[in-house]
């Protein structure tokens, strides 16, 4: 190894002690806020290390976290990698038989829970209790543990008394130092290692202007849930910076963000759009000072226009980027290009609204179905394939790759993606949502923002029903504005969608629901609703004959 020491977390955290001791960590718990600095957060992540040493861990061993935001999980990002263990993330959200294998394939020595999804643990625990065979114990993040089932202790006496030094082992790269699921929004759930390496250069991408770049006077509050996918890698590229972190804890509501935000300064923030959407419409109703905060970072699900233009018109830049749990998750950003700074608005929006530029590090090819390169005109479709340091060549636990997943060291996305003449990619689709019709393509995302740039509707999904001439057709789920007229609704919303797009892109039906049914990430549960509505009969003999693909 030329380079004299190996590609790992541990620097990260050293410099963030030795540069900024003072800076703080804010965390919202069931607790209150809880404060300290980089200061004690080492002193206090090197408690954890030996008291995981002292039980026996630092050979690889799975260590799973069933927790929110807050300053004990961000203990076990640095703590638990570092000593040479290895950080499994669960998703609590998800379903108990999703935890249930999750668990049973990871085979985690210890889980980390917070007080708030124990008795769900308990749950899944009751249900079927083989899969927990390899748990050792559960540690209950808190000063206490509450009555319980379960053979816990909690995390303040479990790392209490231990010493605040602790002698870091020098790791090789290849160690795996984190494990997460996919949500299992494409079948079952998938494992995702990210070795040292891995998370390393990840960091490092996002510390470049092209990527999320984060300094000493930033206070970032991450919302996307450090449960999935590292919280986006931002708890270990905030400490690369040095940057204030600021965690919202369990549950948070749009006004404990807005209240976070103006108390704590916060400069940038992240998460899934259903977030967003949420802060715009208590921005609206109540006095909000969000003059501190300069970027606010949309990725997980297509960004709306209309958010877009809400948070510029507030003096917020939305910053749109993509990913995935096998890219670590970050791997586009949508910066507006230098020479497009001068652009008119309108233009620049066009850009930004798409998934972004690949960051520096990746590389990418787009192809249609018979594996040919299709051009990048703006226009021409097909799947995404990526490759790089920090994107998976694997699943863990299983065999072998298959030939769907990845091809040639490229990681197969099943994103269906067009690229423009300057590079930014745009998401037309996830290939299993793309409605086909009549032989031709209609995007399911754009529908979906079409229909939400519409006053009277506050959420819509679209899914495509089975139809015996044009094979698929599009369905519109729509949750109506508080104040929308719903019986003129359906015929407002089809001259809406005619005022941009052909006939046949027209829903055939719009159902009014209350709520869209939402992944455990966040995203608008298709599954469910194609469960749900996705019965031929609903649209059946509804297909205007002109609204054909011509
Ligand atoms: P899962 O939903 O199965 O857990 P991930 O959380 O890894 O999977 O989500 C990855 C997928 O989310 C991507 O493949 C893409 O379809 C979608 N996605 C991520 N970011 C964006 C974005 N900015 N716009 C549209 N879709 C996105």
């Amino acid at each position: 190894m030329p380079g004299g020491s190996p590609q790992t977390l541990r620097p990260f955290l050293w410099r963030a002690e030795q540069l900024y001791p003072d800076t703080e960590v804010v965390s919202r718990t069931h607790e209150g806020i809880t404060r300290y600095d980089y200061g004690t957060y080492a002193d206090r992540v090197a408690q954890l290390a030996n008291a995981l040493d002292d039980a026996g861990y630092g050979d690889g061993e799975r260590l799973g976290t069933f927790c929110w935001n807050h300053h004990r999980h961000f203990e076990t990002y640095f703590g638990i990698p570092g000593m040479g263990a290895q950080l499994h993330t669960i998703n609590p959200l998800l379903p108990d038989k999703h935890v249930q294998y999750i668990v049973e394939n990871a085979e985690d020595e210890t889980i980390f829970v917070d007080q708030s999804f124990l008795p769900k643990l308990e749950g899944a625990v009751a249900d079927d209790p083989d899969p927990f065979d390899s748990v050792e114990r559960f540690v209950v993040m808190g000063e206490s543990v509450p009555e319980t089932d379960l053979d816990a202790v909690a995390y303040d006496s479990f790392i209490d008394g231990h010493s605040t030094t602790y002698d870091w082992p020098e790791l090789e790269e290849e160690r795996p130092a984190g494990l997460c699921y996919t949500s299992g929004t494409t079948g079952r759930p998938k494992g995702v290692e990210y070795t040292q390496q891995m998370l390393w250069s990840h960091t490092m991408a996002l510390q470049t202007p092209q990527g999320l770049p984060l300094a000493e006077d930033d206070v970032v509050m991450p919302v996307v849930p450090m449960f999935h996918v590292n919280a986006w890698g931002l708890p270990f590229s905030a400490t690369a910076g040095g940057a204030k972190h600021v965690y919202p804890g369990p549950q948070p509501e749009p006004a404990d963000l807005a209240h976070l935000i103006e108390s704590e300064g916060v400069t940038i923030t992240a998460g899934v759009p259903t977030v967003w959407l949420g802060l715009m419409d208590y921005v609206k109703e109540n006095d909000v000072d969000l003059s501190t905060l300069d970027r606010l970072v949309v990725g997980g699900s297509a960004a709306p226009e209309a958010m877009i233009r809400f948070f510029d018109d507030h003096g917020v830049e939305l910053v749109h980027a993509w990913g995935m749990t096998e890219t670590a998750p970050v791997g586009a950003v949508s910066h507006l290009k230098h020479d497009l700074e001068d652009a008119d608005y309108e233009t620049q929006l066009e850009k930004r609204s798409k998934q972004g530029l690949i960051v520096p590090g990746l590389e990418f090819e787009v192809v249609d179905d018979e594996g040919e390169a299709v051009p990048h005109d703006g226009e021409a479709y097909g799947e995404l394939l990526i490759r790089g340091p920090w994107v998976t060549t694997e699943y863990f636990a299983r065999p072998e790759a298959t030939e769907q997943e990845f091809e040639n060291g490229y990681l197969k996305t099943g994103d269906v993606v067009s690229v423009d003449e300057d590079g930014y990619i745009k998401i037309v689709d996830r290939s299993k949502d793309v409605i086909k019709s009549g032989g031709e393509w209609i995007s399911s995302q754009e529908l979906e923002n079409e229909l939400m740039a519409h006053e009277s509707v506050s959420e819509a999904a679209v899914i495509g029903v089975p139809h015996e001439r044009w094979q698929e057709r599009p369905l519109a789920l729509v949750v109506p504005a508080e104040d929308a007229d719903t019986d003129s609704l359906a015929g407002e919303l089809r001259e809406h969608v005619l005022d941009s797009y052909p006939k046949w892109w027209v829903p055939d039906s719009v159902v009014t629901i209350d709520e869209v049914p939402k992944t455990a990430t966040g995203k608008f549960d298709k599954q469910t609703l194609r469960e749900e509505y996705g019965d031929k009969s609903m649209v059946e003999g509804r297909v205007p004959e002109d609204a054909a693909p011509e």
